[in-house]
């Protein structure tokens, strides 16, 4: 794999090169549910390439606040802003971004092809350039040699693969990853966070990663935003975050077992 990150004459490289990861700006972003804000005041900028994970306990708005930076979700208050271009109108399929979630669902009757181009087709996309894309993505994803196969006929860590070449075929500027590893078994969860970091490394795409897995933060982030009750408690490197717990409540939650 080093070969296609060094050498810039390979395809995969040269066809990445064409695309920058895109920066990311939130502003004051906030979202309120009811009467309570789940969402608060959140400011975060993401350099270009940069992987930022955001992680908390269940229910401290990181899924809400991954959905409105997708489209899926309007802010009650705030701006969110990609390459400086305020996005809050624009709906998902506007935004060049593309999302991962953790209950992905794969077209059962479809091979992992057809599972893999069937959004390039949808829009508009050539049936050559779709196979060309397709066979590049699946290159990245070390899926060559389920092409032809059904999801059915795959095991859990290499279906999470399939919704990931779903989502890099786009080439977006900009990945979401909500929770992507959480239901799979503990050895493979392991496996795929190197996976994830592996394709990365292979593309320019900027990265915004959800987990409620401190390791999980940990082990993959350039800089981890700890959330708790919809706010950031603290942003920065693991390891200043492990060094400089800013709260009792970073303290204890990034230190505690998984
Ligand atoms: P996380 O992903 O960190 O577990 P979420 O962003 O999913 O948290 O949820 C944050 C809070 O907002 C939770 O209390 C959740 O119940 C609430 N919430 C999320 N979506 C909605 C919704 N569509 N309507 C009302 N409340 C919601
Ligand atoms: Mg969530």
């Amino acid at each position: 794999m080093e070969g296609l990150i060094l050498d810039g004459s390979t395809p995969t490289a040269a066809a990445a090169d064409a695309r920058a990861g895109a920066t990311l700006r939130l502003r004051g972003l906030t979202k309120q549910f009811g009467d309570g804000n789940v969402v608060e005041a959140l400011d975060l900028d993401v350099a270009a390439r940069e992987f930022v994970v955001l992680v908390g306990p269940s229910g401290c708005g990181k899924s809400t606040t991954l959905r409105m930076v997708a489209g899926l979700e309007q802010p009650t208050a705030g701006d969110i802003e990609v390459d400086g271009i305020r996005v809050n109108g624009m709906g998902a399929a506007e935004r060049d971004v593309a999302m991962v979630f953790q209950d992905y669902a794969l077209y059962p009757h479809m091979t992992v092809a057809q599972n893999i181009g069937f959004g390039l087709r949808r829009r508009g996309t050539g049936r050559a350039e779709t196979r060309r894309a397709v066979a590049e993505a699946a290159q990245m994803l070390e899926l060559t040699d389920l092409l032809d196969r059904r999801p059915g006929a795959l095991s859990g860590g290499q279906r999470q693969r399939v919704a990931m070449g779903r989502a890099i075929v786009r080439r977006p500027r900009l990945f979401l990853f909500d929770e992507p590893l959480s239901n799979l078994d503990a050895r493979l969860r392991v496996f795929m966070r190197t996976e994830v970091k592996r394709l990365h490394a292979m593309m320019p795409t900027t990265t915004l990663y959800v987990t409620h897995d401190q390791t999980e933060a940990m082990t993959m982030a350039d800089r981890v935003v700890v959330m708790n009750g919809g706010r950031a408690e603290q942003i920065g490197p693991p390891m200043e975050i492990y060094d400089n717990p800013a709260s009792r409540f970073v303290a204890g939650f990034m230190g505690a077992p998984e």
